[in-house]
């Protein structure tokens, strides 16, 4: 047997199966993440067709079998929220990176809402804010506060004087912070400057939606940072291959 379910969903990915099927990997507000199967998609002719658009939101009905690996995809009403062939391709490739960072951060069927705000808030900006980059870092920076893995950057953790306005050095696997006088041993460092975004990125909580512009300095060490955190806390985490084309964090 098998309910019929309503959802919210982000397409974070889709591709060919079978014949004239598409699966589409996408993340629900209320269920998770699921892989819905949408029977005869290929033909252009089909809702589906371009429901299925990789970064599309959509309302989704679905027939749920908890023990199955696939959920039948009944009914889609999508929107693109942002114009990926409006010529800006480094916005394009980050809004790119966002959905691989959710699709390897989440896993199937566990819901987690404040990932699909983030995602959802993030998809939403993207076309229109001052610098992609920002809010790709305040999308990992929201999931990096949900998973319990953003280290506090508020003061050092061995002689515990304040860091803000300071540089800092972090170890992504311990989540240590050490001022620049106690720091010893491979850690990453970040400057001032860094520091201040990141903790103002942390400090907007789940409503923060990366407003502000990154030089090209801090984009790298702040993306180091949040690249080698997510290495050693997300299984099977790996470099969004969006990313790679623009070789905006080393
Ligand atoms: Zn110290």
């Amino acid at each position: 047997m098998s309910e019929i379910l309503k959802d919210r969903a982000v397409i974070l990915r889709s591709f060919d199966f079978g014949e004239s099927s598409m699966i589409a990997v996408s993340l629900t507000r209320e269920h998770g993440k699921l892989r819905l199967l949408a029977k005869g998609a290929r033909n252009g002719r089909s809702p589906f067709h371009a429901g299925l658009r990789t970064g599309n939101m959509a309302e989704i009905v679905y027939y749920n079998k908890p023990q199955r690996g696939l959920q039948l995809l009944k009914e889609i009403d999508s929107r693109s929220l942002f114009d990926t062939g409006a010529g800006d391709m480094e916005r394009v490739c980050i809004f790119q990176a966002g959905l691989e960072v959710m699709d390897r951060t989440t896993i199937e069927h566990e819901s987690e809402r404040g990932a699909f705000d983030a995602i959802e808030d993030f998809i939403g900006a993207i076309g229109s804010c001052e610098d992609p980059w920002v809010l790709f870092f305040a999308l990992q920076t929201r999931l990096a506060c949900i998973a319990g893995v953003l280290p506090d950057l508020e003061e050092c953790g061995m002689c515990k004087k304040a860091l803000a306005g300071k540089g800092m050095n972090i170890d992504p696997s311990s989540g240590a912070v050490l001022c620049e006088e106690c720091a010893r041993g491979p850690a990453l460092a970040l400057s001032a400057g860094s520091g201040d975004l990141l903790r103002a990125l942390r400090e907007d909580g789940p409503a923060g939606r990366g407003t502000g512009v990154c030089d090209g300095a801090r984009r790298r060490e702040i993306g180091r940072l949040l690249h080698n955190l997510f290495l050693h806390h997300f299984d099977g985490y790996r470099l969004p291959n969006a990313l790679k084309m623009i070789k905006g964090v080393d």
